[in-house]
């Protein structure tokens, strides 16, 4: 049955495949949009374009930016020899939040998930590996508490034990299954503070 039009329609299904959104919050967007003045749609169509467009990966650690190198990458100051390994690049925000850390980071981009078919292969490990053939003192891995976060920490503390380069884990002062971007920044400092070596 097609009661709005096929436009509108097509604009609900673009917006139910974002994730998060079901069908209700979607019809509710699209209506939204609908009623919004053209111009500032076309500014929210056109940022977001432009998102897509200019930002990517930093080539050292991975995280999203605009530039080749990310600004914790670039920035001499912090030290590169402390590497923290964190899932998404809403993780790596959380802890620049605090203002503390002054490493440099590894974004993996995902978890291992046997349960999802999420295998070391389809995350950014190997480029991690790579990255430990300069000049490392210390990884810590700091992927969530939840399953998955804990079996990419095991996974990636065995890869790199042999190396010889210290490895450590976050405290679990981080609730099971929290994300690290939910989590206020003094539980965040203490997990980093207490972490302990793998
Ligand atoms: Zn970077």
């Amino acid at each position: 049955m097609d009661l709005y039009g096929g436009t509108i329609n097509k604009l609900i299904e673009e917006l139910a495949g974002l994730p998060g959104i079901g069908n209700k919050s979607a019809q509710r967007l699209a209506f939204h949009l609908i009623n919004m003045p053209k111009e500032k749609v076309e500014r929210l169509a056109k940022t977001m374009v432009e998102a897509r467009t200019n930002v990517r990966y930093c080539k050292e650690c991975f995280t999203l930016t605009e530039h080749e190198l990310c600004p914790v990458c670039a920035n001499q100051g912090r030290d590169h020899g402390t590497i923290m390994v964190v899932e998404t690049t809403r993780d790596l925000a959380a802890y620049e939040k605090t203002g503390k850390y002054t490493g440099v980071y590894h974004v993996l981009h995902g978890a291992i998930s046997p349960m999802l078919g999420i295998g070391p292969n389809d995350i950014r490990l190997k480029e991690l590996m790579q990255r430990l053939q300069s000049d490392i003192q210390e990884v810590i891995i700091a992927t969530n508490s939840s399953l998955e976060g804990e079996t990419t920490a095991m996974y990636i503390g065995k890869l790199i034990k042999p190396t010889g380069i210290k490895v450590t884990r976050i405290a679990s002062g981080v609730p099971v299954g929290g994300d690290l971007e939910y989590i206020d920044e003094v539980t965040l400092l203490r997990a980093l503070e207490g972490r302990t070596e793998l």
